[in-house]
């Protein structure tokens, strides 16, 4: 089985299986119970948030519970108008259209978006030059649910159209554990609720990186002959993976660390932090940066990046 089966398997089907989130998900109680009384479609909905917190699974979700077909793309895929158009046409009353990374849309695709999102119709030129003629295309009800890691990338037209906006913050150790302790079920792991523990502490804040986290402790644990993952041998596989009892990974380190031995602690400029950490500015400012920032590691400020002193405490070095 590879990971992304191994993925599907552990995502949550329903609601009540979805942890955490508690506003979030008692609001879409809410408004999913709304849009199945009346017979409607649901509102527009914007999911934003860090990767792995569970977005796509929230649209899985949703669509499931409200007994429609989701049908996934994404913002960079949707190259030109037709490849959209495509889609709307083919979906049925009140189904899910699930784009990830819609911040990634090119303009041209999503201004064809707006009538859709509106008023359910297409607005599509046939032809080109002075023969070019419009025709008007009747669409099917559906709900939009849009994803995104960059809610501020995206047009303010695009996002005045999504009518519920949610977003999808870090998970707690003792949610994080809760999610390890499903998923070893489904997996067939035996784990303690100590072991999950360990594990959900270390998986900064992310579902994605709990289940990742917990293949990897099942690993070691296989070849080690262990039967059962206890903290232990949690906290052993951890170490062996490099990481650290916050969950700061070799390249979190890294960041701080040329942060504070190269450019003083800062303030320094993302792009030379990418350079000097050899990684891209996207993922440093995606993946790596909101979790150091939230560990209170890092501050973004107007003049670039700066190490705070609880970085210094973490990597034992002197302020
Ligand atoms: P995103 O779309 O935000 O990048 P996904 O929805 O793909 O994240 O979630 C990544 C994985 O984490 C999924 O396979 C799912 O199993 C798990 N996951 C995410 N959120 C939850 C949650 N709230 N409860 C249980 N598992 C979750």
């Amino acid at each position: 089985m590879n990971s992304s089966t191994n993925d599907e398997h552990v995502r949550p089907h329903t609601l009540d299986q979805f942890v955490g989130q508690e506003d979030v998900r008692s609001n879409l109680k809410v408004y999913l119970g709304a849009a199945l009384e009346r017979g409607l479609h649901l509102d527009h909905t914007l999911l934003y948030g860090n990767p792995g917190l569970g977005k796509t699974t929230m649209a899985r979700i949703l669509a499931g519970e409200l007994g429609v077909n989701i049908v996934c793309t994404t913002g960079p895929v949707l190259e030109r108008s037709a490849d959209l158009a495509a889609i709307l046409t083919n979906l049925s009353r009140n189904d899910v259209l699930f784009i990830d990374e819609i911040h990634r849309m090119p303009a041209t695709v999503e201004e064809i978006l707006y009538p859709a999102l509106e008023d359910f119709k297409l607005d599509l030129i046939l032809g080109q030059g002075p023969g070019a003629r419009t025709v008007k295309i009747d669409l099917e009800p559906f709900t939009l649910v849009g994803a995104t890691t960059r809610i501020g990338l995206l047009t303010s037209p695009l996002r005045d159209r999504f009518g519920v906006i949610c977003r999808l913050d870090f998970y707690a150790p003792e949610e994080l554990a809760t999610i390890v302790e499903r998923s070893a079920r489904i997996l067939g792991i035996n784990i303690t609720s100590d072991g999950a523990l360990e594990i959900g502490r270390r998986s900064r804040g992310t579902p994605r990186i709990a289940n990742r986290l917990l293949r990897r402790v099942h690993d070691f644990a296989v070849v080690g002959r262990q039967e059962v993952i206890d903290s232990q041998v949690a906290s052993r596989a951890l170490k062996r993976m490099d990481v650290d009892p916050l969950g700061l990974d070799q390249m979190d380190r890294k960041i701080l660390d040329c942060i504070i031995r190269q450019f003083a602690g800062g303030p320094v400029g993302v792009k030379t932090v990418a350079v000097a950490c050899s990684e891209e500015v996207r993922t440093l400012e995606d993946i790596y940066e909101p979790y150091l920032i939230q560990c209170g590691f890092l501050k973004r400020t107007p003049r670039g990046r700066v190490a705070t002193p609880r970085a210094y405490e973490h990597l034992n070095l002197p302020v």
